[in-house]
């Protein structure tokens, strides 16, 4: 463990990064004399960072009309020319990296490197965006009537509304932003009311980018405030597409207001990922791949690992070797050297963490190492623990849902069958790997896993923009970022062109 910093040095942290990605420091009073206000707050230190002013429902409205009356424009720029706008946004978070990334330390608590890496994510996104602008392509296929051209064309959709989480406060906004804009669309973004300062400091990059390629305005609002404020873009029938990432409980109420009045949705919810260790596996490789993707970030991923199945007869030697590896992490503030594991983003994050560990305990459970909060006397209102690990008797109920902190279960299988069916045997169904050096293994697991994502010989956590993202089951079936996700954020439409001067009808139907 670590000292904590002062309020002091994150204050300067957190004014540095917004002054230099361009957005006024008086944000952070602004809300003291505003319609509407949200604190904000640093899960480093648990001290308010500030009041912000927030939207109103009838400002909200307003901005997704603007956006909308933007959307009529940009649709009409050739593709290719739209794509200079998510170039020049991928240059400015190029040159803004580091300063982003202090605001998403202060904002989110992670460490300075995973915030690095979010902008990072962010800025290939944009490089594939671009090239995609070029290939917004459909199919032609022969028709079957002569002198007829039949193909599949692909056209912006609209307005597509953003709703984000904390724990990636921009990376996943930009998923959708930079496909969605040179698909033709305008964005209209809802970052977590947890990570507001960090949207604001990605948006101002963007609308920078915006002003310079001579983008419409309105083309890019952001609309500050809480589930109130996402429940009116979410009903509000302006908007072609709600693409919604978050918890389950949120895919719950957002998913059934958009289907009713026939919006499109893209759900990015909770996953509750597992991973097989195999005898066969390289333990060394395995025993990082597994602390990472369950400790880092502090269990506060959508893909971290939850639960690890590992088999019977290396159990003992990998939980040893996991526990002493898990007593070695540094925990403490994300601002200081050596520092792994950050803090959890608020009360209510460790006490469903406490309320897991118990349960688990009547459940059968073993706590084997971890749970216990720390630094709490220097700090009274964070919320810093040590990343726990549980051994379960079997897969039981605690196991089956998503809590958002760092708890891993393990549990024993005794062949690679029943390893997958504790695997697939809960409601998400995000991500998953395995640990082998078995081909077959690796095979029967890849086809066999339930997950968006299925992994050989790395974690769950830390996939790459080029690939498409997104789980089954209660994780909500939405994909985002790479590979033909784009089709997402457009409109597809059939054509039929007759040149032939006759007018035969399909399937030889007879007619006047
Ligand atoms: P959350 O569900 O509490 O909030 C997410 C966002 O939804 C926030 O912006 C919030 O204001 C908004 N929201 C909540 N209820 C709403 C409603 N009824 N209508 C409109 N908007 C609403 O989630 P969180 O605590 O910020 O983030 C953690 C959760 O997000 C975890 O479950 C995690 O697994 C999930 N997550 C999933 C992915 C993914 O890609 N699958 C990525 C990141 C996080």
């Amino acid at each position: 463990m670590t000292a904590l910093p002062t309020d002091q040095t994150i204050t300067d942290l957190l004014t540095g990064g917004l002054k230099a990605c361009g957005v006024d420091t008086s944000v952070l009073t602004a809300g003291s004399s505003a319609a509407a206000s949200l604190p904000a707050r640093s899960p480093i230190t648990g001290q308010s960072l500030g009041t912000l002013a927030a939207d109103t429902k009838e400002s909200a409205s307003e901005k997704i009309g603007a956006a909308a009356e933007a959307f009529a424009a940009w649709r009409d720029v050739p593709a290719p020319v739209r794509g200079q706008l998510v170039q020049r946004w991928g240059q400015l978070l190029g040159e803004h990296k580091e300063d982003l990334a202090k605001i998403i330390t202060v904002e989110a608590g992670k460490t300075p490197s995973e915030a690095a890496g979010e902008v990072q994510e962010m800025i290939d996104i944009c490089e594939f965006a671009l090239g995609q602008s070029r290939q917004l392509w459909g199919k032609t296929m022969p028709s079957e009537r002569p002198g007829h051209r039949l193909m599949e064309t692909w056209h912006p959709l609209g307005v597509v509304g953003v709703i984000s989480a904390f724990n990636f406060p921009v990376a996943v906004y930009s998923w959708n932003t930079a496909l969605a804009l040179v698909a033709g669309d305008a964005v209209v973004w809802k970052p977590s009311e947890n990570a507001v300062l960090a949207a604001l400091g990605a948006q101002s990059l963007l609308a920078c980018a915006a002003a310079e390629v001579g983008a419409p305005e309105g083309l890019v609002p952001v609309l500050v405030g809480g589930r109130d404020i996402g429940d009116a873009m979410v009903r509000d029938e302006r908007v072609a597409l709600v693409s919604a990432t978050g918890s389950v409980r949120m895919g719950r109420e957002v998913g059934p207001v958009v289907a009713e009045r026939f919006g499109r949705v893209l759900l990015e919810l909770g996953g509750n990922n597992g991973a097989i260790v195999a005898p066969s596996a390289d333990i060394d490789l395995a025993l990082r791949g597994v602390v990472f993707a369950a400790a880092g970030t502090a269990g506060q991923r959508c893909t971290p690992l939850r639960r690890l199945i590992v088999h019977e007869s290396i159990a003992d030697d990998f939980v040893g070797k996991l526990v002493a590896a898990y007593k070695t992490l540094s925990i403490g503030s994300p601002t200081e050297d050596g520092v792994l594991v950050g803090p959890l983003i608020n009360e209510g994050s460790y006490e469903a963490m406490q309320a897991a560990l118990k349960q688990a305990e009547s459940e059968g459970g073993t706590v084997l190492t971890g749970g216990a909060r720390v630094l709490d006397d220097e700090r009274p209102d964070a919320h810093y623990v040590e990343p726990a690990v549980v051994r379960m008797p079997t897969q039981t109920s605690v196991m089956e849902s998503e809590t958002f902190a760092p708890i891993l279960y393990v549990v024993t299988y005794s062949d690679l069958d029943e390893a997958l069916e504790i695997h697939n045997g809960v409601p998400q169904g995000l991500s998953s790997a395995i640990f082998t050096s078995e081909l077959a293994e690796s095979e029967k697991f890849l086809s066999r896993s339930d997950c968006g994502i299925a992994n050989v010989n790395i974690g769950t956590s830390g996939a790459e923009i080029g690939g498409a993202f997104g789980g089954e089951k209660e994780t909500g079936g939405g994909r985002e970022s790479g590979t033909d996700s784009w089709k997402a954020y457009m409109r597809q439409a059939t054509n039929t062109v007759n040149y032939s001067g006759e007018l035969p009808l399909a399937q030889g139907v007879e007619f006047l």
